[in-house]
């Protein structure tokens, strides 16, 4: 599995690098297919355009594909979606570009190391002791390579996969740094508010201006106000711009922004607040665009049951597996909200994520393809 890690983090894969992601997606293929999976190559979606770089580092550019490798077996017991990101957050020019393993062997740092290719090598690990034992398991592993931008490219066919009906589904993210769980999670959503004025000079026809930047910063403050942390709202704005040179009143100004929402509910109710600043007609105009591409991921009795299993299996182990909840989101949330209940963070431990020190606690590769090896195999006796 080292070996596998440090080819797999050798392989730059961040900032959307194709050459990378593609040879990535070609290797995880190879070793699915040679379990006996069928692959399937789906075209991804074009992001909205008005998510950037810099806002949500979404920009619109050609979408890299969705995968699906499905292995069915007549005689299932069960059904399970895996689902892993073949995407990192890494400069693929900078100089954090391989798996460098520390004095004494216990840690190793490189990009994604963590989040996730240590992952991907568990969910194949466990999968390939599936087959070895010949489990009454069909499964899908589906390789998403956007999900560091907010999967807007991979979402509508993953979440197309997963309404095709499975019983439970195991997203390969970092566990949490004490190897816990994430059993509950926040939902997120992006948006921007335009505002438009009238251009003049400053010297000459001021009184003739209309300034677009006064108009966004007096929305950006109605909108910091629709936020309530305590009842699971969050509201976040930037980055932002607007005008062109300190003498001519700014005809144009934007924002960016990211609200977490921790039910439905929440959502609902900053969606409408938010559309309720557009104006109608006049100047200064004010237009408002939400796109909400991470459903809150809440704990329902049966994301319960399943987490209880894993606890189950991770203690006869003998290790504990406590159970966490985070205002991160991931591609679980889609999943989930798909109608398949969800466990996301079954990778493996470390730390450092996002980060050049991302780092990786290389025991977990084997103690979480264990783990899952046995979830799988209870899931089938379940
Ligand atoms: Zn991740």
């Amino acid at each position: 599995m080292i070996a596998d890690l440090r080819t797999l983090v050798a392989i730059p894969t961040g900032h959307r690098h194709e050459p990378g992601l593609e040879e990535t997606r070609s290797i995880l293929i190879g070793r699915l297919t040679a379990l006996g999976a069928t692959p399937h190559r789906v075209s991804g979606d074009r992001a909205p355009d008005w998510l950037r770089e810099g806002a949500v580092s979404a920009a619109p550019q050609r979408p890299p594909p969705f995968i699906v490798c499905r292995k069915e077996r007549a005689n299932a017991r069960v059904r399970v979606l895996l689902c892993g990101h073949a995407d990192t957050v890494h400069d693929p020019a900078g100089d954090f570009r391989e798996l460098s393993i520390a004095p004494g062997g216990k840690t190793a740092t490189g990009p994604g190391c963590v989040d996730m290719k240590g992952g991907l090598l568990v969910a194949l690990a466990a999968l390939r002791a599936i087959e070895e034992q010949d489990l009454p398991v069909s499964w899908t592993f589906a390789i998403v390579s956007d999900e560091e931008t907010g999967s807007f490219h991979c979402d509508r066919a993953l979440r197309e996969e997963a309404a095709r009906g499975y019983d439970a589904a195991l997203v390969f993210e970092p566990a949490l740094p004490d190897g816990g769980l994430v059993v509950e999670r926040m939902g997120s959503g992006q948006f921007i508010i335009e505002c438009g004025g009238k251009a003049a000079h400053v010297g000459r026809d001021f009184v003739h201006g209309v300034s677009a930047v006064h108009a966004l910063a007096q929305t950006i403050d109605r909108a910091m106000r629709f936020a309530d942390p305590a009842r699971g709202l969050i509201v976040n704005i930037g980055p932002l711009e607007g005008g062109s040179a300190t003498n001519v009143v700014p005809d144009s100004a934007r924002a960016w922004g990211n609200v977490r929402v921790g039910s439905e509910a929440a959502y609902q109710s900053i969606r409408e607040a938010l559309a309720g600043m557009a104006t109608v007609g006049g100047l200064p105009s004010t237009r408002v665009q939400l796109v909400f591409n991470r459903p809150p991921k809440p704990l329902t009795p049966a994301v319960q049951a399943l987490a209880d299993l894993a606890r189950g299996v991770s203690e006869d182990l003998g290790r504990p597996l406590p159970f966490g909840r985070t205002g991160g989101v991931c591609d679980g949330n889609n999943i989930q909200a798909s109608g398949v209940p969800t466990l996301d963070t079954l990778g493996v431990r470390g730390g450092g994520l996002h980060t050049t020190d991302e780092w990786i606690e290389l025991d977990s590769l084997v103690e979480r393809a264990q783990m899952t090896a046995v979830l799988l195999a209870r899931l089938a006796n379940r």
